[in-house]
């Protein structure tokens, strides 16, 4: 096994590479936890950040990043198209928007935030655009299912390369991520840490003392393992140290099944909408 660590990237369907560990950054909206959050996580390493137009704090990630003061190409910065914005037209003007507030030519990845039936293909349309006018270098979509990937194929001329899903050990979405798999497209977990809620379940804490480890490390390598990439996000710099300090040991084949074991198909998100009913035109081939 090559040896990982913060900097290991994952290479995408389209050829660009993508970093496996990102900071997640939703709900920090003050400007200053932000500037501090992204300083702290580039400073152990984190290359990718996560924002969205919904999260409000894309112009607090765009001070963040011009504050870094380093090379554009030494980061990989990810934004995401809200539903108030789909439709070709608001795709191209607030995307426009969003770079103004980023301070950026151009962003690493672009993902459609949610799928909803009114301009699915418009959406998209306007996606392979930007891509290719070269304001964006990835194109992807988040929290599309089995049904709402292939109803894109019908009419997409590029698949998305990223497909960011809500992923943790109580939702291990194994399936999905599989189809991902099969079709070319990385998984991109959302909520790896389950948004807290699992650092308490005995299954993790004895095997986060069996390493030394915290559960949040113990859960983010099981997504390292499992082939996921990931976006913990915290606001606390040692937590977003601890976060990425987990390439250093190893979780055993027993200890993968016994956290693969936690799923309960349980979601911190509603169900993704069923695209195919309401366009019903999804081809049943
Ligand atoms: P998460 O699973 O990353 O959990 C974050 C929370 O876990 C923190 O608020 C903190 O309370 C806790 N935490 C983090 N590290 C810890 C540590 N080492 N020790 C103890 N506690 C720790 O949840 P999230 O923020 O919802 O998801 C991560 C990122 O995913 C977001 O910030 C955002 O960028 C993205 N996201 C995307 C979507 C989408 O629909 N595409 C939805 C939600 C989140």
């Amino acid at each position: 096994m090559t040896k990982q660590n913060i900097g290991s990237k994952v290479k995408l369907a389209d050829g660009n590479e993508m970093p496996v560990q990102g900071l997640g950054v939703y709900r920090m909206t003050d400007e200053n936890q932000v500037i501090n959050s992204v300083k702290s996580a580039y400073h152990d390493g984190y290359r990718l950040f996560d924002t969205a137009q919904m999260y409000k704090n894309e112009a607090a990630v765009g001070k963040a990043v011009k504050d870094l003061n380093v090379n554009r190409d030494d980061l990989f910065i990810t934004t995401k198209i809200a539903e108030e914005n789909q439709g070709y037209d608001k795709v191209m003007s607030s995307f426009e928007e969003s770079l103004k507030k980023l301070q950026l030519d151009y962003v690493d990845m672009l993902l459609v935030h949610w799928p909803i039936h009114t301009h699915f293909f418009e959406t998209w349309r306007a996606f392979e655009s930007l891509k290719e006018q070269g304001l964006v270098k990835s194109i992807g979509t988040s929290n599309y299912g089995m049904l709402h990937l292939q109803y894109l194929a019908t009419k997409a001329n590029e698949m998305p390369v990223v497909n960011q899903l809500e992923v943790h050990p109580y939702l291990s979405q194994q399936a999905m991520v599989d189809f991902d798999r099969e079709n070319h497209i990385v998984t991109q977990a959302w909520a790896p840490l389950g948004r807290g809620r699992i650092f308490d379940d005995p299954v993790i804490v004895k095997i986060a003392e069996a390493h030394d480890k915290s559960a949040a490390q113990v859960i983010l390598r099981w997504h390292l393992q499992r082939g996921d990439t990931f976006i913990p996000k915290s606001v606390h710099p040692q937590r977003i140290q601890q976060n990425a300090d987990i390439y250093d040991f190893e979780l055993s084949d027993d200890e993968m099944e016994q956290i693969a074991g936690l799923n309960r198909n349980t979601r911190i998100s509603q169900e993704p909408e069923m695209v195919y009913e309401i366009g019903h035109q999804y081809p049943h081939h």
